[in-house]
């Protein structure tokens, strides 16, 4: 069941530290057709409706090479979640789990990920399928989907640590 803000039976919530200042900025705004977290999905689908994700200058020509890719990575904060719960009953029937135990959006840092399809880009607009989020959530960051994605840069050294090869 989705929430507004209600805390549930079971549920606990801690009292967070002040925020610190990591310098996030947001880098756009995500054009979605859900206004209330009641009937925005779960979980984005690809066949899902296409939702606009509108990059603000100064950082338009940061999207040269993106449009090779089918699917993108989207972080994006969920601005309208609470921050202070460690348990959590997503089913409101008592039982709850811990926070990193979840996708839910009520984290400390609400921050959401989701793999979309990419169906075109239109000047700084980036048009996909895939999102989860509530119109006008602001936007972090946009990725290759990293299954798509090999490292343009040449390998280095860690690249091929592993257990077998690291033991003394
Ligand atoms: N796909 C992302 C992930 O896994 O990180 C987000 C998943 S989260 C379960 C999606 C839910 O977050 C939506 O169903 C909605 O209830 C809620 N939500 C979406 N946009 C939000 C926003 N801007 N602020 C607060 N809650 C939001």
């Amino acid at each position: 069941m989705v929430r507004e803000n209600e805390i549930r039976q079971n549920e606990v919530r801690v009292i967070p530290p002040e925020p610190t200042d990591a310098g996030l900025v947001f880098i756009g705004i995500i054009s979605t057709p859900w206004t209330s977290r009641m009937e925005t999905p779960r979980q984005g689908r690809h066949d899902g409706p296409v939702c606009r994700i509108e990059i603000y200058e100064p950082w338009v020509s940061a999207l040269k090479g993106a449009e090779v890719f089918e699917r993108l990575e989207i972080l994006y904060w969920l601005h309208q979640s609470r921050r202070d719960l460690v348990l959590q009953s997503p089913a409101s029937n008592g039982k709850v789990h811990g926070t990193f135990s979840l996708r839910s959006p009520v984290r400390p840092n609400p921050i959401g990920t989701s793999i979309v399809k990419l169906e075109g880009i239109e000047g700084n607009v980036l048009l996909v399928r895939g999102l989860d989020c509530l119109d006008g959530t602001p936007l972090l960051d946009v990725k290759p989907d990293r299954s798509l994605f090999n490292p343009i840069a040449p390998p280095q050294k860690g690249d091929f640590d592993t257990d077998a090869n690291l033991l003394p």
